[in-house]
């Protein structure tokens, strides 16, 4: 069996001129980069279509390290599409490369349903996370500056929230003291970096749409408190025109292809747990005007990702999903039924049925958005029949059908009759109901989400994030949706509470307001915004010869 990096390397790849012609893109209406990849102006012509396609939101059980294939999934099925002669498009995130060179796993897909091409995606692509990078710290830079002449703005420097980033895994970063060195070196304050991906930047220029959004969304960013407790924003520092000046091509979706030549948009990767956690609007949206059937994916589970899909990205967004694709595993599945991950290969219906639990959670929470919902089971080598069996026989209490999806091992061709299933149901009329109202109170918003998407009792919250709740009040960002920072790996707050459990209630330790981005993010437990490296990093594996071809990359 060939690696992912094998099977991309090995593909034909397609001209980004021919794949925009595809996809009803002018020649003019791109800026190539280079040979196989290519930026989306922003120009009139795509936003002339009215007419838009069909939405698939691709989401998942709780991840485990067993493994989903959200992405894989995402990529065959709209392979399976295109191959069935609808005009499809992806709409996928951006990889970080802190993970890439840190802990196994890009976000191509794998197998036969990758995006291409994969080794640019993963590694540099066309610069939109560097760009990211220097603006964020372009503004870490100018806070610091007023401090040091004069601090015309009062800023008290211990209540800073703007860190600054760097899209590289590296824990020797979370917490440093910076302006050491005396007086000409800046004033001294405890500082710390962040990766890019959990910058508040970032779910701003995923949330934009227009640069003229982008700037109003930088100014109002929150970076820190005066010594008498007022917020400082962007706007007070005057940088938000040299920031937005540093997004202009960031803010450009950019046009890749699959391994079958489906057109395919990779923009934007806010983390999905303190922020959104979904490629961008302005990526989702070009593909609804271009495609009849557009697929996309939510970072993490449907509690995480697919729940901030729906309440946050969608009102935005504009377009509801006509379709939610919930992937599943027997691997994962069984793990949450209690199988430990070296036992994950041997047929085991009894703890499936148990781990199934997660799933049927998963399916509820989704199917009370009034939106078709259909499970996709990404099968591994060692999957049994009994055990497709047991799957396909328990979503039927749901009134819900589970298909095979085959494609990782067979591209679009392992996915004929779940693609058959999404156009059936994305044809239907649905029927969407937000979750919660704007003018809902910040804890009615969490006892919604925890109620009726985690299944649990209800949120408790800190003394300090009931006074936060009343500071916030005053100055009217109490009712803005909510962004719940939570383990992705259980329902609750407790990452070691796998399957389906119950009676538990979410605490709510500290809100961060990110009033750029337009949401207030409420962080349960111990969120990493900067990861580590493992002790055996990717990195180690990676290595490129003298031609120039690369090994170890997945
Ligand atoms: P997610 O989007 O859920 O994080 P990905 O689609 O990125 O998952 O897949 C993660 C890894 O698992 C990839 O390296 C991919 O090749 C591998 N993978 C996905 N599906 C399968 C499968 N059915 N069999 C074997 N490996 C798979």
């Amino acid at each position: 069996m060939q690696t992912d990096i094998e099977i991309a390397q090995s593909a034909t790849i397609t001209p980004i001129i021919e794949i925009a012609k595809s996809a009803g893109l002018a020649t003019h209406e791109i800026e190539p980069y280079g040979y196989d990849k290519a930026k989306i102006k922003l120009d009139d012509d795509v936003e002339r279509k009215t007419q838009l396609g069909k939405l698939i939101l691709v989401t998942s059980i709780n991840p485990t390290p067993a493994g989903e294939g959200k992405s894989t999934v995402t990529v065959g099925l709209a392979d399976a599409l295109q191959l069935a002669h609808k005009k499809t498009m992806i709409a996928l995130r951006e990889p970080s490369l802190g993970p890439v060179m840190g802990m196994k796993g890009g976000a191509t897909g794998g197998g036969y349903s990758q995006v291409i091409p994969m080794a640019d995606i993963n590694l540099h692509f066309t610069g939109d996370f560097h760009a990211l990078t220097a603006a964020h710290n372009m503004l870490a830079a100018t806070l610091d500056n007023s401090i040091y002449q004069g601090n015309p703005l009062n800023i008290d420097p211990r209540r800073i929230l703007w860190k600054r980033v760097l899209d590289i895994n590296d824990r020797a970063l979370r917490h440093v003291t910076i302006g050491l060195g005396g007086p000409t070196s800046g004033v001294p304050r405890e500082d710390g970096f962040d990766i890019t991906v959990a910058s508040e930047l970032m779910a701003i220029l995923t949330l934009s749409t227009n640069l003229q959004d982008l700037k109003n969304r930088i100014k109002r960013i929150v970076v820190g408190y005066t010594y008498d407790k007022e917020p400082v924003m962007v706007e007070d520092l005057h940088v938000a025109g040299a920031l937005t000046t540093l997004l202009k091509d960031a803010i450009k979706p950019n046009l890749v292809q699959t391994l079958a030549h489906t057109p395919t948009i990779i923009h934007g990767g806010p983390f999905a747990n303190i922020a959104q956690g979904t490629n961008s609007v302005l990526a989702t949206k070009t593909a609804l005007k271009l495609a009849d059937y557009v697929v996309t994916e939510g970072g993490f589970g449907a509690d995480l990702g697919g729940e901030k899909f729906l309440d946050v990205k969608v009102p935005i967004l504009g377009k509801t999903p006509d379709t939610i694709v919930i992937v599943a595993t027997i691997r994962a599945l069984k793990h949450h039924g209690g199988v430990a991950l070296d036992d994950l290969n041997t047929e085991n219906l009894e703890a499936l049925q148990v781990g199934l639990e997660n799933l049927g959670r998963h399916i509820q929470s989704m199917q009370r958005y009034g939106v078709p919902v259909v499970v996709a089971i990404n099968r591994f080598t060692a999957d049994t029949d009994a055990e497709m069996q047991t799957i396909k026989a328990y979503t039927q209490h749901f009134n819900v059908e589970a298909y095979t999806s085959d494609v990782w091992a067979k591209g679009g061709l392992g996915a004929t009759e779940l693609a058959q299933a999404v156009v059936e149901k994305a044809n239907q009329v649905s029927d969407f109901k937000p979750l919660y109202a704007t003018e809902d109170t910040a804890v009615e918003k969490l006892n919604k989400i925890v109620q009726t998407i985690y299944g649990g009792q209800g949120v408790e919250l800190s003394a300090k994030a009931e006074k936060q709740l009343l500071e916030f009040a005053k100055y009217g960002w109490d009712k803005l949706p909510i962004i719940m920072a939570k383990t992705q790996y259980s329902l609750s707050d407790n990452a070691k509470k796998l399957g389906a459990p119950r009676d538990f209630v979410i605490h709510v330790r500290e809100f961060v307001p990110k009033l750029g981005a337009g949401f207030l993010v409420a962080l349960t437990g111990s969120i990493l915004t900067m990861p580590g490296l493992p002790k055996h990093p990717a990195a180690y594996d990676i290595d490129i010869d003298e031609s120039g071809t690369i090994t170890g990359l997945f």
